[in-house]
């Protein structure tokens, strides 16, 4: 392992965990949440959410799991350029989907708005929220302790955001949404390589899947550049290969963009501890072009993607789900297993979006039919 710079998170001077552990013995404290994340039954049921696509639409397509695996390879590169712990890094990777609901955005978006509506003082849904509650409350793992007792760190860099009622009763990981400093270089890199990740994979998907072309994708800048590049260096390539190959020099190009401004941006504000990158501006970033150009990108595929009428059907199809099994438990929480119940109304709210956000999407389609149709 490379050796840490001044500003990177030192696991050995951690801000601890929430209930006193003895240190580890053969693994550092960072390694050990990374492995408590990928030993956590949350961390499994991510193979069977949506990324994009549900879930059954086709083998070859991301999932959250494989989504948080490349978001891990990613922030491990970017971590190892730039000197940070590559552990914290890819723990808060591979820990920042665990709250997401079944059925992608559309699913957390209808589990926000049940709640909204339904048990208003409830405090509503927010994945990310979520993920932290995940680690924190939900896990059952443990003798001594609810969730997987992960460092501030950790914890810290999971919590992307949140809003200023919520930040208020996080405690230490909600302060910097209030005092409006950053998070770790750690956390700011795993951000970063979580869009980039999806930016190029939603590409890929959405080109295999047929809703979106090459052709369209010419319009935008940064494809359409490397796309040129491949096929003047390889006349003739096949279509796929041709978009493989034009995808992964965008993320390569994005890493290496990422790598020269962030440390251009470290040099300039000379943090010399992990506390010191918290109140500087954010450290981590794009150059301006480039961010311009992702921008672009993330622009096509909200229009031609995330809005083409087949992703709006099975969007529609999902939240109709949600909403379905929100409402049914909330009038009748006596169908819900025991494990649920709760005494007060928003406690049992509450229990009811615990229930449904960890369901996959076949779980979640499965209780719904167990709930809508005989036989
Ligand atoms: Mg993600």
């Amino acid at each position: 392992m490379k050796e840490l710079a001044s500003y990177a998170s030192d696991p050995s001077r951690t801000r601890g965990r929430r209930h006193a552990e003895p240190a580890p013995e053969n693994r550092s404290e960072f390694q050990r949440d990374r492995d408590r994340i990928v030993h956590s039954s949350a961390f499994r049921r991510l193979e069977y959410k949506t990324q994009v696509f549900v879930n059954h639409e086709g083998d070859l397509f991301r999932t959250r799991l494989t989504h948080s695996l490349e978001v891990a390879q990613i922030a491990r590169t970017l971590a190892r350029n730039l000197g940070l712990s590559e552990d914290l890094t890819e723990a808060i990777s591979l820990a920042h989907d665990l709250g997401h609901t079944p059925f992608g955005h559309a699913g957390q978006d209808e589990l926000n708005a049940c709640m909204r509506a339904m048990a208003p003082e409830a405090g509503g849904f927010e994945h990310n929220l979520q993920s932290l509650r995940v680690v924190d409350e939900l896990e059952e793992r443990y003798a001594e302790f609810n969730g997987l007792n992960l460092c501030f760190e950790t914890r810290e860099g999971i919590l992307k955001h949140c809003s200023a009622a919520h930040a208020r009763q996080l405690g230490d990981v909600g302060e910097r949404f209030l005092n409006r400093s950053q998070p770790s270089l750690e956390a700011q890199v795993a951000n970063l390589a979580d869009e980039i990740a999806y930016n190029n994979h939603d590409i890929d998907d959405g080109l295999r899947s047929g809703l979106i072309t090459v052709e369209q994708l010419l319009e935008v800048s940064i494809f359409e550049r490397h796309y040129a590049e491949v096929q003047r260096r390889y006349p003739g390539l096949a279509p796929r290969r041709a978009t493989s190959e034009t995808i992964r020099r965008m993320i390569n190009s994005l890493i290496v963009d990422l790598t020269r401004t962030s440390l251009a941006r470290i040099r300039e504000h000379a943090p010399a501890s992990a506390d010191d990158v918290r109140r500087a501006p954010p450290l981590a970033g794009f150059s301006e072009p480039l961010r311009r150009e992702a921008d672009e990108l993330k622009r096509f595929l909200f229009d031609n993607l995330y809005r083409h009428y087949r992703v709006l059907r099975m969007t529609a199809k999902a939240r109709r789900i949600v909403k379905a099994l929100f409402s049914t438990f909330l009038d009748d929480p006596r169908l819900l297993p025991p494990d649920y119940r709760r005494e007060g109304f928003n406690e049992q709210a509450r229990a009811i979006a615990d229930y449904i956000a960890g369901m996959t999407d076949r779980y979640a389609i499965r209780e719904h039919r167990r709930l809508f149709e005989m036989g």
